[in-house]
């Protein structure tokens, strides 16, 4: 497997550092909002990851944490007239809650930065201790000085970065890339006791705290929005590894901001589409193949051209799964009857659809290309289906299993929506409905058996009637 790092900036052969266990931290949310589409992305592409780990055999430990105290939620709850510690729980609850609705699984942790407070008074203290921190008025600064490294993840010079923080000086500062670790208390806002009085954490050390108490000292993978690189991340690597002395982080991924008419989606930008919406007006699986019909590195647009693109694609996908399903537990393997050869290309397309897969995934996670595969095999598998009848069954058993796996990775197929009820009992009805017409046309009942037909394709089901029997399908 070869991941992108963005510290390298080039393909990386994958090696967990334990072998047992890949540990992955995911930069989360700052509760302050609802999470837009452009934050679903992020989630989305480390839940993925995460999956197609799994898939590949390895366990997998994954961290994502909540800012739950951060300017942006105090300057909110003030406007609103909350607290700051009920705005952020609300906020919490609701990114689990749209979370789930996309099908994220739960992270292993999901730690809030209020619950890390001594993990982060200790790590200050050691760099305080190490000489690359200082305290002004309560506050505490780290010294970029003193970490020679500083910058290696951005790409940014030194001289750069000083006019880049000539925008926002604190005269207080010895230096204006110095950033700050601990806010000495403003009147009114949260605090929490330290040994340089009361304040309240920055965000970077939040993230730096949080990490190495759940993964260790140094991780395999360390996620987030590209927007984090710099200086959210470049301030992770600067504190932990001048504590430690350790690689922070060995692989280093940032997905691409999701765009808007060209812009990127973004609170600050005021073009966002909050991701609850969204699922209110799409099914789970098609705003998931949305997400990741593009490469996570690739910028990708949100509109409804895109989205509808999506919903035609999801609707192929499922009238393949449903056609093939009834041949799900069958005998694997391939057909002993003369149909060995004519449907060795559908065999072939099984192999080359999954081997495609892999590649794709194996090679920094590409999604789009993984996609490509799984829908030239669902072209191959439709035209097969209108050929062959029951004799090809174990052909078709084996690319519904290689279908459902693939796409259970991508989390693009519900397969518990198929077992729902709902569906159970339209199924029953239209089985009733044929035997029914079965009956007419044995009696030569023509006007039935034609009528059960054309209402039935008034709503979106086609009969076809087979040498085994008529069959249907769902159309658009
Ligand atoms: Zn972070």
């Amino acid at each position: 497997m070869k991941i992108y790092n963005s510290l390298s900036r080039q393909l990386e052969d994958f090696v967990p550092l334990n072998p047992e266990q890949v540990s992955i931290y995911s930069c989360g949310p700052t509760v302050y909002d609802y999470i837009h589409m452009g934050n679903a992305r992020t989630a989305l592409v480390t839940d993925i990851v995460r999956r197609y780990l799994v898939y590949r055999g390895y366990k997998v430990k994954l961290v994502q944490n909540l800012t739950d105290i951060d300017d942006k939620i105090i300057n909110r709850a003030a406007e609103l007239g909350v607290s700051a510690k009920q705005l952020a729980h609300q906020n919490g609850e609701a990114f689990f809650e749209d979370s789930q609705r996309l099908g994220i699984h739960c992270a292993d942790v999901h730690p809030k930065a209020t619950e890390h407070i001594p993990e982060m008074i200790s790590l200050i203290q050691t760099l305080i201790d190490k000489g690359a921190a200082y305290v002004i008025d309560g506050s505490v600064y780290y010294r970029v000085n003193q970490f020679a490294e500083y910058g290696k993840l951005s790409g940014r010079k030194p001289e750069d970065l000083l006019a880049g923080a000539r925008v926002e000086v604190d005269e207080r500062k010895e230096d204006p890339r110095d950033f700050d670790m601990w806010k000495a208390a403003k009147p009114g806002e949260p605090a929490w006791e330290s040994p340089w009085g009361k304040g309240r954490p920055g965000w970077h050390i939040e993230c730096s705290a949080m990490a190495m108490k759940h993964l260790g000292e140094t991780i395999d993978i360390h996620a987030g929005g590209e927007d984090l690189l710099f200086p959210h991340h470049e301030n992770e690597i600067a504190q932990s590894e001048l504590a430690t002395g350790r690689t922070f982080a060995r692989y280093w991924m940032h997905i691409a901001f999701l765009k808007i008419d060209g812009r990127r989606m973004g609170k600050s930008e005021h073009n966002f589409i909050l991701l609850r919406d969204a699922l209110d007006h799409y099914p789970t699986e098609v705003i998931r193949h949305f997400l990741i019909s593009a490469h996570y590195r690739h910028p990708l647009d949100y509109n409804p051209e895109s989205l509808a693109k999506s919903e035609g694609a999801l609707r192929r996908l499922n009238n393949c799964l449903d056609a093939l399903k009834k041949y799900e537990g069958g005998k694997d393997g391939v057909p002993s009857s003369n149909l060995d050869r004519e449907t060795l290309p559908l065999q072939e397309a099984i192999q080359t659809m999954k081997s495609r897969f892999v590649e794709a995934m194996d090679t920094d996670f590409n999604t789009a290309q993984a996609l490509g595969a799984i829908f030239t095999l669902v072209g191959e598998v439709n035209r097969s289906l209108a050929t062959f009848d029951g004799a090809a069954a174990p052909v078709f058993a084996r690319a519904y299993q290689v279908l459902t796996e693939t796409c259970g990775v991508l989390g693009i197929y519900d397969m518990d929506a198929e077992d729902d009820n709902n569906v159970e009992q339209r199924d029953q009805l239209i089985a009733l409905l044929l035997d029914v017409r079965q009956e007419a046309r044995s009696r030569k009942d023509w006007d039935t058996s034609d009528k059960i037909r054309d209402r039935l394709k008034e709503l979106n089901i086609e009969i076809q009637d087979t040498r085994d029997g008529a069959t249907w399908k769902i159309i658009s």
